[in-house]
């Protein structure tokens, strides 16, 4: 067994191709059978670098990536496996990782994950006690403490991330979180699906603006058959964007399912070489479940026509009406201009932001000369066991009414511009948005904004777009759930102690 991956992305003229395999809901069959088929033609053709194999898409269970996975790598051909955070806690996910480790499968592409599906007896337990920051982070740790105790091979940590976002709120808080997750340990990156090449170069300049060069960034491109093309345009694939001319298109084209075929090959090629244009260090290909011969038609094809893949551009050029693009105008920084507060907006949004912003100046800033005291008091209120009488007295009516606190006693809403990831994140996201939203709506519940879209607005409307997330913020203590927030911020028991 040979971890090839790491070292082939690594170099720096090479341009890789992954394959995503996607297991099904069966220990054995038609599935599992054509899955490994397609890995051991992978392997054999000698073209494909890796696999990645999916861990319970759309949040429904499937046969693990870990154990198909390793039935490919023990083959020889090197796996990427999907790591999520929806379906296990931190222990679960730290027991997970070392057995990875144990089977020598550290290619690790961190995700926060879809929203639970249905599994046995319906809808599952959104768990989500880590995000995928986190989970780059504890990653890194675990080969810290691998290393010490004598495996030398580190896990070699990938994050996810979608440039195909049409607000200026979402593509902020989106690249935001790529460099948060870079730094915490990401070592590749590879991007949601789109058809908009402007977006795939919109990323790109973002990682060299950041100097981020040394991170290389994988391009999706998948082959839309009929079925996950109606997927992806009506939004059930969270993070993926497939907009209504070329939905019609692609429905077209499969009237003779021969030439949608040839024309899915066609697609996905052209983009392969764009991205190679563009300066992309592979291509992650998507939507192959049948054979190999597909991805190896989509490969012979872009060795033909990769020297002009400046002329594909315009057929590119997929995106949504309204959508913005933060590099025509070399804006990255916040436009004041941009976003129109209405007086509703006013009055139930960036009203409260500003009491609780002024609020929490007041009496949670540890620079503040008033600090000693409130630490003060907090430990004569905690040492004469009275948190409590605090807690239900005052702070969970202030809170629950103006935030749906859940007291989790370990506080982040201060990350989030004032709202609670806990009650208002299904995902409870405290570094950044997962990659679900959808036109700056939640993935989750589409009628609400996502949390990270009004945290955007707000901090522009105090124009404080710097405070949106500098470092990685550290997971919930489950050990101060339930008791006071306040007397744990003053005594330092919480996160930011
Ligand atoms: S609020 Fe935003 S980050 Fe949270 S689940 Fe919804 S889309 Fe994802």
């Amino acid at each position: 067994m040979l971890r090839i991956f790491n070292h082939e992305i690594l170099a720096p003229d090479n341009f890789v191709v992954t394959v995503e395999l996607v297991p099904g809901r069966e220990s054995t069959g038609r599935t599992t059978d054509t899955i490994l088929g397609i890995a051991k033609d992978a392997f054999a053709d000698g073209r494909v670098c890796a696999v990645t194999m999916t861990d319970n898409p759309g949040g429904n269970p499937s046969l693990s990536p870990d154990v198909l996975g390793y039935e490919i790598f023990k083959q020889g051909l090197d796996v990427i496996v999907h790591f999520t955070c929806r379906d296990m806690n931190r222990v679960g996910m730290e027991s997970r990782a070392l057995q990875l480790a144990r089977m020598g499968m550290k290619n690790i592409l961190a995700l926060t994950g879809d929203y639970t599906g249905k599994g046995f007896g319906g809808q599952g337990t959104p768990v989500f006690d880590l995000d995928s920051t986190i989970l780059c982070s504890m990653l890194k740790s675990l080969s810290s403490k691998l290393a010490a105790s004598g495996d030398p091979d580190d896990f070699f940590t990938g994050c996810a991330v979608s440039p195909f976002k049409t607000t200026e709120a979402e593509c902020y808080a989106q690249y935001n979180k790529l460099n948060r997750k870079i730094e915490a340990g990401a070592s590749f990156v590879i991007t949601q699906l789109g058809y908009d090449a402007k977006k795939f170069q919109e990323l790109m300049t973002h990682h060299k603006k950041n100097k981020n060069y040394r991170i290389p960034v994988i391009g999706s491109a998948y082959l839309l058959s009929p079925r996950s093309a109606r997927a992806m345009n009506s939004g059930k694939v969270p993070g993926a964007y497939l907009p209504d001319d070329l939905y019609k298109k692609v429905m077209r084209e499969w009237e003779t399912p021969k030439q949608g075929l040839k024309s899915a090959i066609e697609r996905t090629a052209k983009l392969g070489v764009i991205l190679k244009g563009l300066g992309y260090r592979g291509i992650h290909i998507g939507g192959v479940h049948k054979s190999f011969k597909t991805v190896g038609a989509i490969l012979d094809r872009m060795d033909v026509i990769q020297d002009s893949w400046q002329d594909f551009l315009h057929e590119y050029n997929h995106s949504h009406e309204k959508t913005y693009y933060m590099f025509p105008k070399q804006k990255i920084e916040a436009d004041s201009n941009s976003v129109k507060h209405d007086l509703k907006s006013k009055l139930f949004d960036l009203l409260p932001y500003t009491i609780l912003n002024a609020a929490h100046d007041l009496f949670f800033n540890k620079k503040s000369f008033m600090a000693p005291l409130f630490k003060k008091i907090a430990g004569m209120i905690d040492q004469n066991g009275k948190s409590w009488l605090l807690k239900y007295l005052l702070e969970d009516p202030v809170k629950i009414l103006l935030l749906s606190c859940r007291s989790c006693g370990d506080c982040g809403i201060q990350h989030v511009a004032f709202q609670c990831p806990e009650s208002r994140c299904p995902k409870h996201t405290r570094n950044g948005p997962c990659g679900g939203s959808r036109e700056g709506y939640c993935e989750v519940h589409p009628d609400k904004l996502c949390i990270w879209v009004r945290a955007y607005t707000r901090l522009q409307y105090g124009k404080a777009t710097g405070n949106f997330i500098q470092k990685a913020v550290p997971p919930r203590n489950w050990a101060l759930n339930k008791t006071s927030s306040w007397i744990n911020f003053h005594l330092e028991r919480d996160h930011q102690k």
